[in-house]
């Protein structure tokens, strides 16, 4: 059995760790690029959203290498997540591409549930041995998530544009490579010293952004049109609303670990948003409200085109703005989302919270009180 699964960001360095540490065969598909996203364009419904389009992608070049069984996360809820793994399955089938495929649907009851779904690519190993690959793979998402914590805080205030990226590049690798606890303790130490040895402008000003939405999308840099990195360069110190370790808790772990996630979110989405609206689409509300509380310039929504929770969260939004004074704007991408366009918008937002910022340093004489700004792009 040769195990595949979709990309999600880092996603690929635990699920490597998980799997590899039980013994599995494991093909990581080529990392997304513009013949992944053909090749799952031409295979998808047009009206599918764009993680589906790529799941689809990084499925065929797998195949290509070799892969015959998929390990993909199910969903619940008023979304198509939830049927994702059954539509590509019967896309890959009319394809006449035979993979098995093996849904690791988030557990409702109990966290056994998850373990019996991953037996099923693991075979008969111990559950101690299952629960310990699973432990070192959550281990792999903190660390990275440590480090891309970091790297956003570095990236503002680089005197030498690239540096923290070329060192992130390289703490990635570290990490994927560690083979043990030890090791992956190591990596991020010396992912931090790299980082911290960069020289950067202490007292430059930099404009904080939040960066709300779609999970996948937020994640996938690929898919974002690396917002975060444009963002960086244009001197925006970025926060995500959720990282993987956290998704990863609240999606397969039952929110058990008790790491942030999304439990304050959706506390504060109430009276915008009262009940799930499926995805992140609640969560998106209640993180832009965190975001204003946290006095942040602006927040930024991100999301596939069509996706349906994030146009509830969209319509919402400005509401939220009005009322919070908090500038937002929302990024919408599909197949056709382009570098340079995005790129300008961004900087016209940036620009903008640039602009506001400055005047709030005006002393209050001077300065009209409570103006709000709600920009959607
Ligand atoms: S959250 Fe949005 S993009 Fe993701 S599966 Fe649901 S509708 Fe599609």
């Amino acid at each position: 059995m040769k195990v595949t699964f979709p990309h999600m960001g880092n996603m690929y360095i635990c699920l490597k760790a998980l799997l590899t540490s039980l013994g599995v065969e494991v093909v990581v598909p080529p990392m997304p690029s513009q013949k992944t996203l053909t090749l799952g364009t031409q295979h998808s419904p047009e009206f599918a959203c764009l993680p589906l389009k790529i799941n689809m992608g990084n499925f065929i070049e797998a195949y290509e290498q070799g892969a015959d069984t998929i390990l993909m996360a199910g969903g619940i809820g008023p979304c198509r997540f939830g049927y994702y793994a059954q539509v590509e399955r019967e896309i890959l089938e009319d394809m006449g591409l035979k993979m098995n495929m093996v849904v690791l649907e988030p557990p409702q009851k109990h966290l056994s549930e998850l373990l019996i779904n991953i037996r099923k690519v693991t075979g008969n190993r111990s559950w101690v041995d299952i629960v310990r690959a699973i432990r070192f793979a959550w281990y792999k998402a903190r660390a990275v998530d440590e480090v891309e914590e970091i790297l956003h805080r570095i990236r503002p205030r680089e005197f030498e544009p690239g540096s923290a990226d070329a060192v992130y590049k390289k703490a990635l690798k570290w990490i994927d490579d560690a083979p043990d606890r030890k090791e992956l303790k190591k990596a991020v130490e010396a992912a931090r010293l790299e980082l911290d040895a960069i020289p950067i402008d202490r007292e430059r000003e930099v404009v904080r952004i939040g960066i709300v939405g779609e999970i996948y999308v937020m994640l996938e840099p690929f898919v974002n049109l690396e917002v975060e990195r444009q963002l960086g360069r244009l001197g925006v110190e970025v926060e995500r609303s959720i990282y993987l370790s956290e998704w990863i808790n609240d999606h397969l772990f039952m929110g058990l670990l008790n790491i942030k996630g999304s439990k304050e979110a959706r506390k504060l989405a109430p009276p915008y948003v009262n009940h799930f609206v499926g995805g992140h689409g609640q969560e998106t509300i209640g993180s832009t409200v965190l975001f204003a509380n946290r006095k942040y310039d602006g927040v930024i929504q991100v999301q596939p085109f069509t996706c349906m929770p994030e146009i509830v969260a969209e319509s919402i939004i400005p509401t939220v703005s009005r009322d919070l004074g908090i500038p937002t704007f929302c990024l919408i991408v599909d197949e056709h989302s382009g570098d340079a366009g995005v790129l300008t918008r961004l900087e016209a937002f940036v620009d903008l919270l640039e602009r506001k910022k400055e005047k709030s340093a005006v002393p209050e004489s001077t300065e009209k009180k409570g103006e709000q700004v709600c920009l959607d792009i």
